[in-house]
């Protein structure tokens, strides 16, 4: 039975690396149809944030992952105990008092053997007694290769704190035995702790899972992706207006490739086509630019109705608007959209009457606005055909350049050049705002 876990802390806003590891892990077991485990290491409470076991369940929930069971691992802090005690009984680990000064905090610089591993004390915390010269290894199932590592590069981790709460290294160990995981799926920072938690299975007795590290996702501009770098919290990108379905379809390429080239997955589409084979070794660029395209391609999926609904919640001001305006706006822009955020820079001009640079005028602007107010002024049907025809055969009766013509009006109308089809926008504001806009750019 394949058993796979995400085990996330909730000490602040996923990363897109996390959010990955997770939908690697659910891949891994629902492929096979085994379990997904949603366990929450809680054990530092003082990294903790308040609400963040909800967030990460709430956004898992997002992308539509759910778990065959949960676990809190601060609920279980007995179990560990017994566990660590134990292997103090067996001569693997011993007490320490000076807890605070770990090797690991001495960055590894300072002898990594601890100073209390032979005081024989009875009480403090519990740290693991690294033997002095062995070999510990293990085939990574992601990179494919065997890593290796000689014990004296290894400092004896402390497995419980005096206050009773274990550190990451015995709770990974003795919660993956306990919940049976198979195959134990995490970021490459993690694999500096790998001979730790292999010395752990060797001196419980358990067995070791298939162990697997993810490469990094790295920033374009170099380096591990970060938060310092831009947005690379599930959350902060969800709400820059990318859809759940793209950052979804995007994060599982970013490490992982199907054998043919497809590229548009939804999670039981990626479910059934997993194969750990697929896994990338060399590490994958957070490419904006894909994601962007991610996000074109199923925003063109939705339907108007939905897609107007995510421009709602980005832009009150575009829910000010008129119902059917709305809608007329989403049809105009659909095709051009990249995040749903856009609403707010392509649409602006629909609320907001913009200020005119004469500057992106072409020569003949005065008479084309001369023009354009005496046509839009005569029209009586106020519909696109009608609108359409007036203004071309004005164009062609002043001998006009069509083009020049329509530039002028789209910048008299909107303070842009580029924007969407400004006939179907002039409809959408009316034939009084139209003629107000080209009057104000007439003066300006
Ligand atoms: N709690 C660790 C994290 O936040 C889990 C590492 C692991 O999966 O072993 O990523």
């Amino acid at each position: 039975m394949v058993r796979t876990r995400f085990a996330p802390s909730p000490t602040g806003s996923m990363h897109i690396g996390n959010l990955r590891t997770a939908f690697y892990a659910y891949a891994l077991a629902k492929h096979e149809k085994g379990d997904f485990i949603l366990r929450i290491e809680d054990t530092d409470k003082k990294r903790e944030v308040l609400g963040g076991v909800d967030d990460i369940k709430d956004l898992l929930g997002i992308f539509g992952i759910e778990w065959d069971e949960f676990y809190l691992q601060s609920e279980r802090l007995s179990v560990y105990k017994k566990f660590a005690e134990k292997l103090v009984a067996d001569g693997h680990a011993f007490y320490c008092r000076c807890e605070a000064k770990n090797a690991k905090e001495d960055g590894f610089s300072t002898s990594l053997r601890d100073v209390c591993r032979d005081k024989g004390l009875k009480s403090g915390a519990i740290k693991l007694r690294v033997p002095d010269n062995e070999e510990i290894k293990f085939t990574d199932f992601v990179l494919r290769d065997e890593i290796i590592w000689h014990s004296p590069v290894v400092f004896d981790a402390t497995l419980l704190k005096s206050d009773g709460f274990p550190t990451y290294h015995l709770a990974v160990v003795v919660d993956d035995h306990e919940m049976k995981i198979s195959h134990v799926l995490r970021g490459h920072d993690w694999l500096p702790s790998t001979p730790i938690h292999l010395l752990l299975y060797k001196y419980f007795g358990f067995e070791i899972p298939e162990i697997g590290h993810l490469t990094d996702i790295l920033d374009p501009e170099g380096g591990k992706l970060s938060k310092r770098k831009g947005s690379t919290s599930v959350r902060g990108l969800l709400g820059e207006g990318y859809l759940p379905e793209a950052l979804f379809n995007f994060v599982i390429l970013s490490g992982w490739a199907p054998k043919d080239n497809r590229e548009l997955f939804n999670l039981s589409e990626f479910v059934k086509a997993f194969d750990s084979d697929g896994f990338q070794k060399s590490n994958p660029v957070f490419n904006r630019e894909k994601l962007d395209w991610f996000n074109g391609q199923y925003i063109r999926q939705m339907s108007d109705e939905d897609l107007n609904s995510k421009f709602q919640s980005q832009s009150p001001q575009f829910t000010k608007l008129d119902q059917s305006d709305q809608l007329s706006i989403t049809k105009l822009i659909k095709d051009r959209v990249k995040k749903t955020s856009d609403i707010n820079e392509f649409a602006k001009f629909f609320w907001e009457a913009p200020v005119v640079d004469k500057n992106l005028f072409s020569e003949k602007y005065t008479e084309h606005l001369e023009v354009a107010q005496d046509t839009i002024l005569a029209i009586e049907q106020w519909n696109n055909e009608t609108i359409n025809e007036q203004l071309l055969k004005s164009v062609k009766d002043n001998g006009f350049k069509t083009g020049d013509f329509f530039m002028t009006l789209r910048i008299a109308i909107t303070g842009q050049k580029f924007t969407p089809p400004i006939n179907d926008s002039i409809i959408i504001l009316g034939q009084e705002e139209t003629l107000t806009r080209l009057q104000k750019a007439f003066s300006s």
